[in-house]
């Protein structure tokens, strides 16, 4: 299981990417995590300022 980041919402702020304790993300345009590093632990989701990480299904 891994967290995701709508790239609809995502603004590229850069704030998940500095708090996860994985290094699973990766920054562009939009943000994104890759599946086989992240831990699913949610630090990203809490910090983002607009909503744009949920829990993978
Ligand atoms: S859920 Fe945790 S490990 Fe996964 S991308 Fe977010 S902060 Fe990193
Ligand atoms: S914190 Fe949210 S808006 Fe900022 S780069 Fe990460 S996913 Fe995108």
């Amino acid at each position: 299981m891994a967290y995701k980041i709508n790239p609809d919402v995502c603004v590229a702020c850069g704030t998940c990417q500095g708090e996860c304790p994985a290094g699973a993300i990766n920054e562009g345009d939009v943000y994104s995590i890759d599946p086989n590093i992240c831990l699913d632990c949610g630090t990203c989701a809490s910090v983002c300022p607009t909503g744009a990480i949920e829990p993978g299904e």
